[in-house]
């Protein structure tokens, strides 16, 4: 069960967290009709910080876009309220989860008539894909979404049937997770996290094209990699470039940097976490704890007392 906190803001107040609900016939319910974001606030000795707010809410406001859902708050506003809440809440490390949906009104279809609601909670969160010796994940016998059918740059509730299916399947037969191809056959992303490989020292990942969320920890891990001096590959990958790599992790705010240990039981390597993960593993891991300064300003200071 999700660990609660006081205040859940919504639509510009903060209400109490058992306040926070909506009626089952919601326009959301039935359909789908939501975007979230996923973000994580981190301590750094006595401070805390917001991991990348700013790249979290744009992205919030792109996904409502795509799906024509005004929000009628600026880029700044939805900052600065995911900052009041994270204040009002006094809990860091956390787990941010913004909402925006359509809530009670019409019953059709066409979402257009139905009010658009905004959530934002936050709350205690751990480490997300388990495995300390790193992760066995499978290939999904599921495809990730088809670039004309679901947009996957919209990071939308309704996705997530699709990483349901994956996730579930991988579970049960005794995986932690599962990576998706896209309708190509090309590698393409876990239920929650991108993906990356490392083969004779550079470092590939599958571009926007092959079906991916554009994650912003992918985008973190890339900028590192490029300021290591790593090279850094966007590419179409196939399938068995996971059997041939040398090391490979996933990102993700929840995932964070996660390295995985076998595929469809194949070891990686010799299934430790080898060093160019462990590089890039250890530098986030400095930037976001405060063991490093924060170089490229991507934390929002929020209070904690
Ligand atoms: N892909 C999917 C499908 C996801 O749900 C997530 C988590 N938001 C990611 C990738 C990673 O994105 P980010 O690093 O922005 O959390």
């Amino acid at each position: 069960p999700i660990q609660t906190t006081d205040k859940i803001w919504h639509n510009g107040t903060l209400i109490p967290w058992a306040d926070a609900n909506i009626h089952v016939m919601s326009h959301v319910v039935h359909y789908g009709s939501s975007v979230f974001e996923g973000i994580r606030a981190y301590t750094q000795g006595e401070k805390a910080g917001i991991f990348r707010l700013r790249e979290h809410m744009q992205r919030f406001i792109d996904s409502a876009r795509i799906y024509r859902m005004p929000l009628p708050y600026s880029l700044d506003e939805l900052c600065q309220a995911v900052v009041d809440v994270v204040d009002a809440n006094n809990v860091a490390p956390c787990y941010i989860r913004p909402v925006a949906f359509r809530g009670y009104g019409e019953i059709g279809v066409n979402p257009l008539k139905s009010p658009v609601e905004i959530y934002i909670a936050n709350f205690p969160w751990g480490k997300y894909v388990q495995g300390n010796q790193g992760a066995d994940v499978c290939v999904s016998s599921w495809n990730r979404l088809a670039p004309n059918t679901m947009p996957s740059l919209a990071k939308a509730g309704a996705n997530y049937m699709n990483s349901q299916l994956i996730r579930m399947e991988a579970e049960i037969n005794g995986y932690v997770e599962g990576i998706a191809l896209d309708r190509n056959g090309y590698l393409s992303e876990g239920s929650g996290e991108n993906l990356f490989l490392i083969r004779e020292g550079k470092l590939f990942t599958s571009p926007l094209a092959n079906s991916v969320l554009n994650g912003i920890t992918r985008a973190s891990v890339i900028q590192i990699a490029k300021d290591f001096g790593i090279e850094v590959v966007e590419q179409a990958l196939p399938r068995e470039m996971l059997y041939l790599c040398d090391e490979a992790f996933f990102t993700g705010t929840a995932a964070e940097v996660s390295h995985l240990r076998s595929v469809d039981r194949i070891l990686i390597g010799d299934g430790s976490m080898g060093p160019v993960t462990k590089k890039l593993h250890d530098e986030f891991f400095a930037l976001v704890n405060g063991g490093k300064s924060d170089r490229y300003n991507w934390l929002t200071p929020v209070n904690v007392r």
